[in-house]
């Protein structure tokens, strides 16, 4: 089964407290499939422009995404985005946004991407996301992804989809907002109940968690002695998640724990690297290997454990 990832491609400018970068290769749905690669056949949906290098395709190409859905606007500019982190790696300043041929982006999905694949609509206008889900025959798991944007500029619409997905993966921020609720585990049962069986809140440094009809699921995430540039790690967050969830060809509660730990492990190689060079420098080897130790740290292991009642 393979994943389809509706989203942006983009050339991103980045500044952390330990370098800067100009122009790399960035998006939703850039950081998404590369991560998701790293699990099986991707298939993405995107828009850039005439500016768009063709060492950028070849590259996509060459980790097995299908780039027959990405679209070129001859003459057109292809979105950027900028961004800084201070020291708490966690907080984020967007400096600039040039949309470009971003802003009409209206997805055609390809024939060919249609039936039984799951599918990840990456951050957009909840309208453009509603009209992916219009053109699937049938996704066996649909997960959006959303913002404080839409949240706040789109809200009617951003429920009414809600309504239509499986599962929504947000930051706890954003959490907060769409709900109106700080405490995260209220924040994610409200949510739950605008439609999707799932709600993973992703919690930076802290982890996440997994709002489900029977409660909720805490996981850590990998600690990191060094963070580079954590740009793209929601993405590549989702796309480990949601790869593992096709390879399995599962949706149930229990896949859905293994691969949000997939997930965790994918995103920890994200933050190591400006750009994409942190996922690039990833292997299904070394994904595998980190994804044990994450496995041995998250076990209490064979000591004994003391019984306080009979
Ligand atoms: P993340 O760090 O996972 O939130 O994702 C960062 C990526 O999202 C960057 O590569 C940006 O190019 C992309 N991005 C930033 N703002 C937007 C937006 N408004 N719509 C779509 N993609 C965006």
């Amino acid at each position: 089964m393979s994943v389809v990832v509706v989203g942006s491609v983009a050339f991103d400018s980045i500044k952390t407290p330990t370098g800067s970068i100009d122009e790399t290769l960035g998006g939703s749905a850039v950081h998404f499939s590369l991560a998701a690669s790293l699990f099986g056949p991707v298939r993405l949906v995107g828009v850039v422009g005439s500016d768009f290098p063709a060492e950028h395709r070849d590259l996509l190409s060459s980790r097995g995404i299908d780039l027959e859905g990405l679209e070129t606007v001859e003459g057109g500019e292809t979105f950027r985005w900028s961004g800084e982190y201070h020291r708490d790696m966690d907080q984020r300043d967007t400096l600039s946004v040039e949309l470009n041929v971003f802003e009409d982006f209206e997805p055609k999905i390809p024939r060919s991407y249609r039936g039984g694949n799951f599918l990840f609509l990456g951050n957009g206008s909840p309208v453009t996301q509603a009209s992916v889900l219009d053109q699937m025959d049938n996704a066996p798991l649909v997960v959006v992804d959303t913002m404080d944007l839409w949240i706040q500029t789109a809200r009617s619409e951003l429920e009414s989809l809600l309504g239509r997905v499986d599962l929504l993966v947000l930051n706890e921020q954003e959490a907060s907002l769409l709900s109106d609720e700080k405490n995260v585990v209220k924040a994610g049962r409200i949510i739950q109940k605008m439609g999707p069986r799932f709600v993973v809140i992703k919690q930076g440094q802290h982890g996440s968690l997994i709002s489900h009809r029977g409660g909720e699921v805490s996981l850590p995430a990998l600690p990191l002695a060094e963070v580079e540039d954590p740009t793209g790690a929601g993405d590549s967050f989702a796309g480990g998640m949601l790869g593992a969830l096709s390879r399995a060809s599962s949706s149930d509660l229990d896949s859905l724990k293994v691969s949000v730990a997939w997930g965790t492990v994918t995103a920890s190689f994200c933050c190591q690297g400006f750009g994409v060079a942190g996922i690039l420098s990833a292997d299904r080897e070394l994904l595998q290997e980190r994804f044990e130790q994450y496995r041995k740290m998250i076990d209490l292991g064979t000591a004994s454990i003391p019984q306080l009642a009979p």
